[in-house]
């Protein structure tokens, strides 16, 4: 097993950032594989996991790591653009920086109510 490693031990890691993904929901179209390789890849069930700084993949659902800070714009991208809403990039508290579902515009969220 791996050893877990501490941000404060490395200048290459976020202090603060860290990321996950939601597999339920999760397409599989590989788009955040492509932009940070090293930070998220597909496991055999063909959804994608995050690795963590040793390139370890995370096949535990949910499993978050700290994101390398070299990384964090194209973590940034993936978790913006993730077509499943399904990455979350977060500070150590949970507060969301970036990804996750993305919130209604109010008038859509009204015409839903009917
Ligand atoms: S970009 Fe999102 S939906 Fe696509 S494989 Fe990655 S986590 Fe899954």
């Amino acid at each position: 097993m791996a050893t877990p490693v501490n941000p404060g031990d490395s200048p290459d890691l976020s202090p603060d950032l860290r990321v996950r993904i939601d597999q339920d929901s999760c397409t599989g179209d590989g788009l955040c594989v492509q932009y940070a390789p090293s930070v998220f890849e597909f496991d055999i069930d063909g959804l994608a996991y995050v690795k963590n700084a040793d390139g370890e993949l995370q096949s535990e659902p949910g499993t978050h790591v700290v994101v390398p800070l070299p990384l964090l714009t194209e973590v940034r991208d993936a978790a913006e653009q993730c077509p499943g809403f399904c990455i979350y990039l977060e500070h150590a508290d949970g507060t969301l920086e970036a990804g996750g579902p993305q919130e209604e515009p109010a008038e859509q969220a009204r015409a839903d109510a009917g």
